[in-house]
């Protein structure tokens, strides 16, 4: 158990803006830091690994783990149930450890709602326009022209809660916005109320400042 507990980071965007290659980003430059790994009941894509990207979950069991309070947060996202698993979480903050989510806005708000709001940073990142978030999503690959439409049609859902967050970035340059994400994360841990250790340091300079006199 650390005196420090740890910062929810929650990084929300609309599909193909950049969040999950700058959660990855953020994961290299900092190992101390933990990746939320969802649970959802969609399919894997090529490449995905269960445990890594995501825990692939059949419905019956997602239900379950709702239903018996395990999900520290949860939504349903172009036609799957995604969801916080509220275990790794808790283990996680209370050993001081960050931990970084990729959730949409409706994950966020229930997150900024329960009563490990107050240690919440959030960010939402802006892709720099719409032709350019497609042509992102259609780089990417991962998706066919009848999904790519869907997230496409579904963006501006997303995009309209951009105000409900703490930062926001367009990611127009990705080492400038990976740059913007570490510095306001290195700001957030420097807050006086997440570093528990000051107040001994002010009592060790007020008993050196009494032996002065
Ligand atoms: P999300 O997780 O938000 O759905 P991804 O991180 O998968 O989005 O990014 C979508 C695609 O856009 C990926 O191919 C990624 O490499 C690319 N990308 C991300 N940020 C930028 C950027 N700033 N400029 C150009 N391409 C980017
Ligand atoms: P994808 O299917 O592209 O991986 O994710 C689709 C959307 O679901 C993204 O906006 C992603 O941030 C969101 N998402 C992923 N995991 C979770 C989660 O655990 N909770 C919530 N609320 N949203 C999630």
């Amino acid at each position: 158990m650390s005196d420090r507990r740890g910062l929810l980071i929650i990084l929300s965007s609309p599909s193909g803006a950049g969040k999950s290659t700058l959660a990855k980003r953020l994961m290299l430059w900092d190992d101390t830091l933990s990746f939320s790994v969802s649970a959802t009941t969609r399919s894997p894509r090529e490449g995905e690994v269960d445990g890594k990207d995501y825990r692939f979950v059949s419905e019956e069991m997602f239900r379950k783990w709702v239903a018996d309070g395990e999900m520290l947060e949860h939504a349903h996202v172009f036609g799957n149930f995604y969801g916080s698993p509220k275990e790794p979480v808790e283990q996680g903050i209370n050993a001081g450890r960050d931990v970084l989510f990729d959730i949409d806005w409706q994950g966020a708000q229930q997150i900024r709602n329960s009563p490990l709001g107050l240690y919440t940073l959030s960010i939402f990142i802006l892709p720099p326009s719409i032709s350019e978030l497609h042509r992102r999503l259609v780089a990417r690959g991962q998706d066919d022209a009848p999904t790519i439409a869907k997230r496409m049609q579904k963006s501006w859902d997303e995009i309209s809660h951009w105000d409900g967050y703490d930062y926001v970035l367009v990611n127009d340059d990705l080492d400038a916005t990976e740059e913007k994400l570490k510095t306001i994360i290195t700001a957030e841990r420097l807050k006086r109320t997440q570093q528990p250790q000051l107040s001994a340091i002010a009592r060790r300079l007020q008993s050196e400042f009494e032996d002065l006199k």
